[in-house]
């Protein structure tokens, strides 16, 4: 059996360590063999080294300049090469490779997914926020270099899986399902005490802190709704989201006709990412099974967006186009990451994304063009700016 080529871009991360868990299950079950490329990771050494010294990859990469010595000094004679900073990520995504996965957490993603995605290299596409940030454009590069673009957040796995990709016209509408988060039922006068801990805290699934934030304030769902405008070429008119608190359909497909195709599963997003990893084919591994009967019941309701207004600023910014989707993730990204740092309330997350595309679009940020990745990397760093003065204005009122 030839190894697979295999990159692994956030790799200390809650998919990224997942994804290697799983390759070590299929080697240890003797059904598949990799060769792993690249490892990269941000500040915890411990783990990259730890999965450093499991896979043997030729190189290992963190994100930050300052924590080089510390990986070298770490894996010293062990023939594993080192690198660091923001280009070595870049370098690590172009080296030749059968498949890689983007799982860097933020627009900090984009440039290494952006250059995965010209090897013509099979793309397990995590980092949300670099489709977000500029959809059509990564998608078309990787379909010029001959590779895929396949989703592994669970949602867009679960259209991917039923999507009539040779009939695209057979489809009539996606219907995203939501878990609602953490805060579907708290009292709306409790939210804006909420703290960053009740927040992380996800009934369903476990993820990194920021998708968790994310998922707490249905921003989430927003960056989902544009994540499956560009993977599936569908128009803002026809995508739906409905709440669906046990996150056992991951999403469905209505067809012109009147079928609805949906694809289940319990909440692991172990899932969705075997079926990237091993994508045309499945692979078997020790998953959860769905038992229906134990379950009982499925229910859905109607999204609140009142109560979840980062869900409907979402829509706003699809339907604007250009990018006006980079300026709402930039935001969100802001206002989470101050509210994870206790600089704002959980209620002016929403605000700060909502005063940032009105700052944006009246600066013209959200008109700007050239180079598609260039120009997301420059709107977001602008609307980070926009952000940080939104920021401080509603964080005072926090
Ligand atoms: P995480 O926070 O657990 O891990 C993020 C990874 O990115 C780590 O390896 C970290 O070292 C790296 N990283 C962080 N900042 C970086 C920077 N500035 N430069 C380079 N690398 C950096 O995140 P996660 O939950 O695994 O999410 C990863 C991506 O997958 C996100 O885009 C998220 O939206 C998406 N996703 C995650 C889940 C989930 O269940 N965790 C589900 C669906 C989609
Ligand atoms: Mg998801």
């Amino acid at each position: 059996m030839t190894p697979r080529r295999i990159t692994v871009l956030g790799a200390t991360g809650s998919v990224g360590s997942s994804t290697l868990a799983l390759m070590d299950e299929a080697e240890r079950a003797g059904t598949e063999r990799f060769h792993v490329v690249a490892l990269t990771g941000g500040r915890n050494i411990a783990r990259l080294v730890k999965a450093a010294r499991r896979w043997r990859p030729e190189v290992v990469v963190t994100a930050h300049e300052g924590l080089r010595p510390e990986l070298e000094q770490a894996l010293a004679g062990t023939g594993i090469a080192v690198s660091a900073g923001a280009d070595a990520l870049v370098e690590a995504a172009l080296r030749p490779a059968d498949w890689i996965m983007a799982a860097i957490v933020g627009a900090a993603g984009l440039r290494s997914a952006w250059a995965a995605a010209g090897t013509g290299a099979v793309l397990g596409l995590a980092n949300k926020e670099s489709l977000v940030c500029c959809g059509p454009a990564l998608m078309a590069r990787a379909l010029a270099a001959g590779g895929r673009v396949v989703p592994v957040d669970s949602e867009h796995s679960a259209i991917y899986q039923v999507f009539p990709h040779d009939r695209p016209q057979d489809v009539h509408r996606l219907v995203l399902t939501a878990s609602g988060g953490p805060f579907r039922k708290t009292p709306l006068n409790e939210l804006a005490q909420v703290t960053p801990e009740r927040a992380v805290a996800h009934p369903n699934w476990s993820m990194g802190a920021k998708i968790s934030v994310d998922s707490a304030t249905l921003a989430n769902k927003g960056l989902e709704m544009i994540e499956a405008a560009w993977l599936f070429a569908m128009p803002e008119a026809k995508i739906d989201v409905v709440v669906h608190p046990e996150s056992i359909i991951h999403s469905l497909v209505e067809c012109v006709d009147g079928s609805t195709l949906a694809q289940m599963g319990p909440p692991d997003m172990r899932t969705p990412i075997a079926y990237a990893l091993a994508w045309p084919r499945r692979m078997a591994w020790e998953a959860p099974p769905l038992d229906l009967v134990a379950l009982g019941s499925l229910t859905f309701e109607a999204p609140d967006i009142e109560r979840f207004p980062a869900l409907d600023l979402a829509r706003q910014a699809l339907k604007a186009g250009g990018n006006a989707p980079a300026v709402f993730n930039a935001a969100n990204e802001v206002a989470a990451l101050a509210f994870l740092d206790r600089r704002l309330g959980f209620l002016n997350i929403a605000a700060v994304i909502a005063d940032t595309l009105e700052a944006a679009s009246a600066s013209g940020l959200a008109d700007a063009t050239g180079d598609a990745c260039e120009v997301a990397l420059a709107v977001d760093q602008q609307a980070r700016r926009l952000a940080r003065t939104c920021l401080d204005r509603r964080g005072q009122a926090a």
